[in-house]
């Protein structure tokens, strides 16, 4: 999970909220913009102002392997949010939030910029699981999980001879499936007893093995 933002009490300057600023939603995966689309349904005038730390227009995180792998082009996975008429909607890009100062009813992001809310929705998500390994900030080892992450791999892929994924999991056979493109040589590693061990038995396990193994991975 995301390290919780500060959250700033002012002791003796408690403000009543002002129920004409924005309803302020941090985060734009999906979770935030199914809120945004939720609140604009019920209020069709609503003033929202939407924080997301990425820099690039919302998109569907889940379909990211799909674009590794080269299946679907980045327009694929834009996340449009339509927009009432009456409605006030702002969504900044590549603006984190670092603050929360609620006797305030405002956050504070990391230029410094102060925005009230009347109403304040939390969507962070999460960050992928970095095990405390050696090595692992070296030049070279990569995480899967923006859009960042995937234009990195995507490139990287193109001059590699052996990727190596740590986690047999889900995502981590859907990056190596991706990284397989332009005949690069790929090794999963799982320290489970089998892959997917959340999801599947021992039998079932060895199944998916082998039809990797015929891919090549
Ligand atoms: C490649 C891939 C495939 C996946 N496939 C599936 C799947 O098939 N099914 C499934 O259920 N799940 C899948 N997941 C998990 C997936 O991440 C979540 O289901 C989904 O993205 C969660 O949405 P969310 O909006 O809660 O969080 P996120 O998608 O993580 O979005 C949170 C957003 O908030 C932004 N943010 C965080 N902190 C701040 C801040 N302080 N200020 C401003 N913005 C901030 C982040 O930059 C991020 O863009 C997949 C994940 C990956 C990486």
């Amino acid at each position: 999970m995301n390290q919780p933002m500060p959250v700033t009490d002012t002791p003796n300057t408690s403000a009543a909220a002002d129920p004409q600023a924005p309803v302020v939603i941090v985060g734009n995966g999906p979770a935030g913009m199914a809120a945004a689309r939720a609140l604009l349904a019920r209020r069709p005038a609503a003033h929202v102002v939407i924080y997301g730390a990425e820099p690039h227009r919302p998109y569907n995180r889940v379909r990211l392997s799909s674009v590794l792998a080269g299946d679907v082009a980045w327009d694929g996975l834009t996340d449009h949010l339509i927009v009432p008429s009456e409605a006030r909607v702002e969504q900044r890009l590549g603006y984190s939030v670092v603050a929360v100062d609620h006797q305030q009813h405002r956050v504070i992001d990391a230029a410094g910029n102060s925005q009230r809310y009347s109403k304040l929705i939390l969507a962070t998500g999460s960050h992928p699981h970095v095990p405390g390994i050696s090595g692992i900030d070296l030049p070279g080892v990569y995480t899967f999980r923006n859009r960042d992450d995937a234009e990195a791999l995507a490139a990287r892929r193109v001059r590699s001879h052996h990727t190596v994924v740590l986690g047999g999991g889900l995502l981590g056979l859907e990056a190596a499936r991706g990284m397989q493109r332009n005949g690069t040589r790929v090794t999963v590693v799982e320290h489970a007893d089998r892959l997917m061990s959340s999801q599947l038995d021992l039998g079932a396990s060895q199944t998916l093995a082998s039809h990797l193994a015929e891919l090549g991975i």
